[in-house]
């Protein structure tokens, strides 16, 4: 049993901490490790791509699911796969597409591992199809605070099942996974960019994204003045039998890594503009399924000065006035957004921490700088006054009274943790802001 002291942060470089750091090898270390867990517990963390406090466990300790990363069995006539956690969503794809599989959910980028993906009820693209990958899932095991090992599943220990999956790690190790591999009905895509003029616009154009696309996501102009609010990029994309048309010449396929200065420059309202005025008015390319996916993971920002999401679901009828508010307020206080996407979501009522409603979540990303903070809290509060729900996967603002008012399955998520972890054995710096007693009791 080995435990390494370091420093671990978010990807969006708000939160940090100390820890104790290990990484079990095999199943049956899990147990091993957490009875050696002191202070302030344990959580686990896959490849630490949450934005913020979600896997940071200061003077506490941090299980690494990466080295549990083997593919225990596949069935071709069902499509149940069952593996690790520490498993990325890359890998099942390299693996599974060529054979004509493909995971249920399209997520921006192929990094995260499954366990994650679960702990965090990952929505992506074609989240207005499919909603999240729990869905999928035939069941889990769960390793406990006390070491043993449970399976939880839509039928079997179902409350527990709600409350590990979009629980964040807080209520337990997930160690091994059965998920259904879904048939991918053909091999390429017809993708389809539009450029789209006003919110108005574009929420005609989701309607129809909605019945007739399997994937779809929408670029913001989060600068565009307060006339043409909503002015965006429109990408849907369906499966086809068209065959790709073959490039006169193609560029090496190179991971771009670019300094912080890249993140300003996508802030900055002229750059927003020369994107939007050079993606032409409509384009169609047909592409193989696989290279369409993963798009974050071709460029990388090296940026250490700090990002805060963003990202908030609301119901189909509150959305577009709730969309247009933000981005308007976003249009006359200049706080430019780096990244702001817009993905249909469908109702998840899965999971007791799920945040997405049927309707539209936006996802607001933000360079940190003087005041920012204050100004997202403002934005919390707009979610809140139109019923949306702050997702709390990257989140690193919301209070406990957010929580209170968001989420309408918390109580049972509580119930499920005092009853199987009461010690709060699995604990972050994330669970602590969240969750403390004695915060709940002021309510
Ligand atoms: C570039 C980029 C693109 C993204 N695109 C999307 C997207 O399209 N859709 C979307 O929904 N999200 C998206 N996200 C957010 C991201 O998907 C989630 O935060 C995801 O869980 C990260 O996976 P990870 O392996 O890095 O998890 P981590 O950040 O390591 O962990 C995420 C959470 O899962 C818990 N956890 C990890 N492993 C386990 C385990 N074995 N058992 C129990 N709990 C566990 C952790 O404690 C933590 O709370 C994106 C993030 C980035 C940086």
């Amino acid at each position: 049993m080995h435990w390494y002291e370091i420093k671990l942060g978010g990807k969006g470089y708000t939160n940090s901490g100390l820890s104790q750091v290990c990484r079990p090898d095999r199943v049956s270390d899990i147990a091993k490790y957490l009875e050696q867990v002191g202070k302030n517990g344990v959580i686990a963390r896959g490849s630490g791509s949450s934005y913020a406090d979600q896997t940071v466990n200061a003077d506490g300790a941090v299980m690494m699911s990466g080295r549990l990363d083997c593919i225990r069995s596949f069935d071709e006539k069902t499509g149940e796969l069952i593996c690790e956690p520490g498993v990325t969503l890359k890998t099942i794809t390299e693996i599974f597409a060529p054979r004509g599989f493909m995971l249920s959910v399209v997520s921006g980028s192929g990094q995260h591992t499954l366990g994650a993906a679960i702990a965090a009820n990952m929505v992506g693209q074609n989240a207005h199809k499919r909603m999240s990958l729990a869905k999928y899932v035939n069941w889990i095991d769960v390793v406990l605070a006390d070491g043993e090992i449970v399976r939880a599943s839509h039928t079997e220990n179902e409350e527990l099942f709600k409350a590990v999956v979009g629980g964040q790690g807080l209520i337990g190790f997930i160690a091994l996974i059965s998920v259904t591999l879904l048939k991918r009905p053909e091999e390429n895509v017809l993708v389809e960019r539009r450029r789209i003029n006003n919110l108005n616009d574009l929420m005609e154009a989701l309607k129809s994204a909605r019945k007739n696309a399997d994937f779809c996501s929408v670029w913001l102009d989060t600068s565009a003045p307060a006339d043409s609010v909503g002015r965006s990029i429109l990408t849907t994309a369906s499966f086809t039998k068209e065959p790709c048309g073959e490039p006169l010449f193609s560029l090496p396929k190179i991971k771009w890594h670019l300094p912080h200065f890249a993140l300003y420059l996508a802030s900055l309202p002229v750059f927003k503009n020369l994107r939007y005025r050079l993606s032409g008015s409509i384009s169609k390319k047909v592409e193989p399924y696989e290279s369409f996916l993963y798009l974050s993971d071709k460029v990388k920002v090296l940026s250490q000065k700090g990002v805060y999401q963003l990202r908030i679901s609301f119901s189909e009828a509150e959305g577009p006035q709730a969309i247009r508010r933000i981005l308007t307020e976003l249009s006359q206080t200049r706080i430019s957004a780096c990244r702001a996407f817009l993905v249909l979501t469908k109702e998840d009522t899965l999971s007791y921490l799920g945040s997405a409603l049927r309707g539209y979540t936006i996802s607001l990303d933000f360079i940190r700088r003087r005041g920012l903070e204050d100004f997202l809290k403002h934005l919390i509060m707009v979610a809140g006054e139109h019923n949306g729900c702050v997702s709390l996967q990257n989140d690193a603002l919301l209070e406990p009274r957010h929580l209170f008012v968001m989420y309408k399955n918390l109580e049972k998520f509580i119930k499920v943790r005092e009853t199987y972890d009461p010690q709060r054995k699995f604990d972050s710096d994330f669970g602590r802001r969240l969750f403390l007693k004695e915060k709940k009791n002021e309510q």
